[in-house]
């Protein structure tokens, strides 16, 4: 399997091990695979005895080819240990009739972002080696929260490789913050940055694209890598956990072998999203892909007029790793859909004008598959209250997003098979504004939140959450959006 960038009209030539390593493609686009690899029914149903781990060999294995299944095992038991991620990788819980949640958010920092970054630090560490890579790789990562943690964890004490970090100083949660500022580990750092998420995501891509950053780095050993969800190391684990929902799906009965199901994903950059569409077009009996946004909802608009306009307020929502503007993913699907030449000119008009438009049966084969829904910040306080009181269940603030798009939707088509909703953060990582949605009344203190809120609700703080105010505060910075090079330089002493 070879790959090629989202922009490029050449045919491919890159290999999963380049891929990985580099992340983004010289021209700017995004890697793609050159064909999308079959999974039949039979070899689902196979899979429904198999562990997570064996699940997630088998479909890499599929598209990382010049990895062998042997390697991809080892490193998928060790990323999905039972014991990093208790309960399981990817449980199915009841909701109540049809609706079942996927709960992505039992990792190592009680997040989805953990679904890849177990991974994915293993495949670059192998990609070093397949690639006869000498110098460190320098990840960097902007991230709106979850992320950041996320890729601290997977990276840290890895091998040739160091980490940076940068957030918006006001666009994560107290928690969030704490999380990072506490991260332990030799080769990682952390910076904040004065300016959103946006900011942070656009100062990553100037440094990626500084020839005269990556001189100075080659000079001194490093090159730049990314683990932010453009990279196809992140991507392609995500496939997994929708195969692996369905086999459970058949497993419990709700399904028989070929029967459709829906997914509803609570949507930012639209990589969790993009990952259920591949699996689909694997042969993956899905139904329809429900695109859930908060206040910021571009991809709502996009999905149902053809036009993605980022020129519009930028909202601070409770839900702040689904507070984006620019959702760099939907340029794959913008290149499976209407071609690179196309993609390429899309988001030409996307850096000049802020928006494109795409063309109506561009728009159309794009709605057979998606649909989208959004809850503004009432909406998703409501729906955390009512799911809580109706069917016991609390939920995030993202996922809470997500359920209240999927019941718009069944409410609106009478679509009644079964819905995978995807749960990508615990509660707890939002205790404060869980707490206050449940309660109707504020916590004591944003850092009290999550005791007082295991104590109302009677469930208990995930491992990774808990203790968090003992641990010491290593990083500290916040430097203007215009210095994040300088900040870069000054990590490696160069
Ligand atoms: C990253 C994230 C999302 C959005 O996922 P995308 O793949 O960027 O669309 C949703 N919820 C949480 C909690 C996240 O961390």
């Amino acid at each position: 399997m070879l790959y090629k960038s989202t922009r490029s009209t050449e045919k491919a030539t890159a290999t999963s091990a380049q891929i990985i390593k580099q992340g983004l493609a010289a021209d700017g686009g995004l890697f793609v695979p050159e064909s999308i690899p079959e999974l039949s029914m039979e070899e689902i149903r196979a899979l429904c005895n198999e562990s997570y781990p064996v699940r997630a060999a088998k479909i890499l294995s599929k598209f990382l080819t010049d990895y062998n299944y042997e390697e991809l095992l080892t490193d998928c038991t060790a990323a999905y240990d039972e014991t990093s991620f208790v309960g399981g990788a990817a449980p199915l819980v009841d909701l109540h009739d049809n609706y079942k949640i996927m709960e992505l958010w039992h990792g190592p920092t009680a997040a989805f972002k953990d679904m890849a970054l177990q991974i994915m630090p293993r495949l670059l560490s192998r990609a070093l080696v397949k690639t006869g890579e000498e110098r460190t790789a320098l990840i960097l990562v902007a991230t709106s929260g979850d992320t950041g943690k996320a890729a601290l964890e997977g990276y840290k004490d890895i091998d040739r490789v160091k980490i940076m970090v940068f957030y918006p100083v006001d666009g994560v949660s107290r928690i969030q913050k704490l999380q990072m500022a506490t991260q332990t580990g030799s080769n990682v750092n952390v910076c904040a940055i004065e300016g959103n998420f946006d900011d942070a995501q656009t100062g990553v891509k100037v440094i990626f694209g500084d020839e005269s950053m990556a001189e100075k780095l080659n000079q001194n050993g490093y090159f730049f890598s990314s683990a932010n969800s453009i990279n196809w190391g992140r991507l392609a684990p995500q496939i997994v956990y929708y195969v692996s929902a369905y086999c459970d799906l058949l497993s419990a009965g709700t399904c028989k072998p070929g029967d459709s199901f829906n997914v509803c994903v609570p949507t930012g950059n639209f990589g969790n999203i993009f990952a259920a569409y591949l699996a689909k077009l694997m042969g993956l009996p899905i139904g329809k892909l429900i695109c859930a946004s908060n206040s910021n909802n571009l991809l709502t608009d996009f999905l149902r007029t053809g036009t993605y306009d980022r020129n519009r307020d930028f909202y601070l929502t409770m839900s702040p790793s689904m507070d984006i503007l620019i959702s760099s993913n939907l340029e794959r699907l913008l290149c499976f859909t209407a071609g690179s030449e196309k993609t390429a000119a899309y988001m030409q008009s996307l850096s000049k004008n802020g928006c494109y438009t795409v063309e109506k049966e561009v728009l159309q084969k794009i709605q057979e598959n998606f649909i989208g829904y959004f809850a503004d910040e009432k909406a998703t306080a409501d729906t955390i209250r009512e799911t809580y009181v109706q069917h016991g269940y609390l939920s995030d603030t993202h996922t809470a997003v997500a359920i209240s798009a999927a019941k718009q939707y069944v409410a609106e088509s009478g679509d009644t098979r079964p819905m995978v909703i995807d749960s990508t953060a615990s509660p707890y990582k939002f205790a404060n504004n869980v707490y206050r949605a449940v309660t109707g009344k504020d916590a004591s203190s944003v850092l009290e939140a999550p005791e007082e809120l295991s104590r109302e609700t009677n469930t208990e703080i995930p491992y990774p959450l808990a203790g968090l105010t003992k641990r010491p505060v290593r990083f500290e910075k916040v430097v203007p959006r215009e210095k994040m090079a300088d900040a870069v330089l000054d990590y490696l002493n160069i």
